[in-house]
């Protein structure tokens, strides 16, 4: 048991500094009723979450504010939008809305409100050493959070429980984080992993599924070489439990996983052998092979278009993961967040950084435009593009920062800065199934905003410069969040 007077107390103090913090990080708070012991409103958030808190008022009102409502339409300027509580309380002209009494007001001008990303290919795990995958849960969800992203699924896990356990300790406020959508250990077929398992038959996937929604897992993915028969029958007890599953693909192919029905495939084309002259049934033919085509398929070709409308027709949505793939790309930056690695794993990738910049016959200098544009005529035909960044690879890949660049990379490969939030915003929400009450800015929605200073709008580099996150109407301080696993992310 935990004395809440004790709790009460620690929380009070914390609340009272925070303005101050606020103040000095260069938010204007104005004075106004704060929240306190026994407010109504974050109830039971633990000291822990509380301590990465910015900012608690019960009633906020952000004012003249640019708003870019994550619906991919142009952003809006000088708006008012008071959050009460966990929600979205009004939203319009500061000209026409006045705050209540007792308001704490925020005055954003110059600065931009975006929805709380919602990313899709997210893990909890990064790759530490020889095909060893470290945990990496208690930075991650830290860094998530401080990156702008209120609510992610795990794109597979290699940890058996931990995605699990976390997402019901941050539900219970236990520990701040984005909402999670826990993915259970992946579905996948013999393989090299040493922290994967092997499918052998259709019962040992429908057993999987079973188990792992049991357990308290949301969401499934199949991998590189599961069959046919097996991704069939962990498609159909994922649905009967209501549940999606996704796939990175290979030994069963886009068209043959979409006639399956399964949700999404993940890496935009790149995983795809339906073009693969060779390709057997259930088989993988190696990863490079299935690139190679993909690096050669023109966008505009009957092949191509007649497996995005198989895609379109059923429904199937697309993750973009551009973040993984920058890092294979030679002549490309270093990727932000480098600073937050254990040193080690910092020199590790800057090695293989190097490594990759010498490589000038990489097949990933065609490739990664080609993955752009392939993304670009998928939503031209009517497809829902999803974003993901995919922190694993050769590493690189740094949680909360890269969820910043996949947002660049989307503008990058030409789709407008809103367009872009919007792909990692509602269109994750819309996957999700949870578009009514995240992933756009609205009266009434949940109070899941990113202050940012700045305007992507204008210029996409902007969405790096993230002030205050708020999920649920409570305001996390990205710098407390990044500060506090600095040099420790491969430990923890
Ligand atoms: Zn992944």
């Amino acid at each position: 048991m935990v004395d809440r007077r004790h709790v009460a107390s620690i929380l009070w103090r914390l609340i009272a500094g925070s303005v101050a913090a606020a103040a000095a990080a260069g938010v204007a708070v104005a004075q106004g009723r704060q929240g306190g012991p026994g407010s109504p409103n974050h109830p039971g958030l633990s000291a822990n979450v509380l301590s990465f808190a910015k900012t608690d008022a019960a009633v906020i009102a952000f004012t003249n504010a640019r708003v870019i409502d994550g619906t991919g339409t142009p952003p809006r300027e000088g708006q008012t939008v008071i959050i009460k509580g966990r929600n979205i309380a009004a939203i319009g002209d500061s000209a026409a809305i006045s705050p209540p009494e007792g308001t704490t007001i925020v005055d954003l001008t110059g600065k931009t409100l975006i929805p709380g990303l919602v990313m899709v290919h997210e893990h909890l795990y990064y790759p530490t050493g020889p095909q060893v995958y470290g945990q990496l849960g208690q930075s991650f969800i830290r860094l998530y959070l401080a990156g702008g992203v209120t609510t992610m699924r795990t794109g597979g896990n290699v940890n058996g429980f931990m995605d699990l356990k976390l997402k019901r300790l941050i539900e219970e406020g236990q520990q701040p984080g984005p909402a999670l959508d826990a993915t259970a250990p992946y579905l996948n077929g013999p393989n090299t992993f040493l922290q994967m398992q092997a499918l052998g038959s259709e019962e040992d996937a429908r057993r999987h599924v079973d188990y792992w929604a049991d357990a308290g897992a949301t969401s499934f993915k199949a991998y590189m070489s599961i069959t046919r028969a097996q991704l069939r029958a962990a498609i159909e007890a994922a649905h009967r439990r209501g549940l999606k599953i996704t796939g990175h693909l290979c030994s069963v192919t886009y068209g043959e996983a979409a006639e399956l029905g399964i949700d999404n495939l993940e890496h935009g084309f790149l995983a795809a052998t339906d073009f693969v002259a060779a390709k057997k049934p259930d088989e993988c033919p190696g990863q490079g092979q299935g690139m190679q085509t993909i690096a050669a398929l023109d966008e505009n070709g009957a092949p191509f278009k007649a497996l995005v409308k198989k895609l379109v027709d059923r429904k199937v949505a697309l993750t973009s993961t551009l973040t993984v793939f920058e890092t294979f790309t030679p002549g490309r930056p270093l990727p932000p967040g480098l600073d937050v690695l254990v040193p080690q794993l910092k020199k590790q990738f800057e090695d293989n950084h190097a490594r990759t910049a010498q490589n000038a016959t990489s097949n990933y200098i065609k490739l990664l435009p080609k993955a752009m544009a392939l993304e670009r005529a998928f939503v031209r035909a009517g497809g829902l593009l999803i974003a993901g960044t995919d922190p694993t690879g050769g590493g690189g890949v740094v949680p909360g920062f890269s969820n910043q660049r996949q947002i660049e990379l989307l503008v990058e490969a030409g789709f407008t800065p809103v367009e872009a939030i919007a792909i990692a915003t509602r269109n994750g929400a819309a996957y999700l199934g949870r578009e009514a009450r995240i992933g756009t800015i609205a009266f009434g929605k949940q109070a899941d905003l990113v202050v940012v200073n700045g305007d992507p709008s204008r210029s996409i580099a902007d969405i790096r410069k993230i002030d205050t996150v708020f999920k649920q109407g409570l305001g996390f301080d990205p710098v407390k969040l990044i500060d506090s696993v600095r040099e420790r992310v491969g430990l923890w």
